[in-house]
């Protein structure tokens, strides 16, 4: 079990913008509704850009976003937003619906990853050179050919099995490779919101209130 303490998800009406930046403050995840359609996500500024641990980093990333903004003045001071895309509202108003049950700003909580594997499913795990030279460094040449494959860019990925779980992915849940395997998967944090929405989506565990509806709309 790894317990971590993660924030907790409140939506913020425009007129409540300095309870949503308190709120943050307490370190919770704000989204601040500018208008019925229009939403902001806010959260703690990271300390580094590639502070890889940053839950605030991660639950950007499960947007589909890389790049956040933190300004001196406005109505959040030294916080960090992002416009949420149009498509991923759907996204933000379901971690407010999640976390309406949870009071407070944060949130402890204790995830098993050993038994659980949801984000080895319908993932995308790109290899880097550093991959590819600790599998050799390993004795694992084996793992520099197959189950990967190229994308469009170049990149090499990980393919995944018919039914979506990554070739990697033994039946009890355990990574057969756990001891080398790649970066992109030993810095995915425990509890970040790409954790939290993979043992939704794959698992149907929710760490909160569960969907009204569902699956989830598109
Ligand atoms: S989805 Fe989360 S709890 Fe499950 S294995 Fe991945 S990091 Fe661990
Ligand atoms: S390599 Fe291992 S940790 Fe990474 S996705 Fe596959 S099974 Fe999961």
């Amino acid at each position: 079990m790894t317990a971590v303490v993660r924030s907790v998800v409140r939506s913020f009406k425009a007129k409540y913008w300095k309870e949503a930046a308190a709120f943050v403050r307490l370190g919770g995840h704000a989204v601040y509704w500018e208008s019925p359609a229009r939403a902001r996500l806010v959260v703690p500024a990271p300390e580094r850009n590639d502070d890889w641990t940053d839950l605030g980093i991660w639950s950007i990333f499960d947007l589909g976003l890389e790049r956040w903004t933190v300004r001196k003045d406005g109505k959040f001071p030294g916080l960090a937003t992002v416009r949420v895309p149009d498509d991923a509202l759907h996204i933000v108003k379901r971690r407010a619906e999640r976390d309406s049950v949870h009071p407070k700003a944060t949130l402890k909580v204790s995830y098993d990853c050993l038994a659980c594997g949801a984000c080895c499913r319908d993932n995308e795990v790109v290899l880097d050179e550093d991959d590819m030279k600790r599998f050799r460094d390993a004795g694992r040449a084996e793992l520099l050919k197959k189950p990967w494959s190229k994308r469009k860019d170049g990149k090499v990925i990980l393919t995944l099995k018919d039914n979506g779980r990554c070739h990697h992915l033994r039946r009890d849940n355990k990574c057969k490779i756990y001891d080398v395997r790649p970066a992109a998967c030993s810095v995915f944090p425990v509890a970040s919101e790409c954790c939290i929405a993979a043992r939704e989506y794959e698992l149907e565990v929710f760490d909160g209130l569960a969907p009204e509806e569902w699956p989830w709309p598109e």
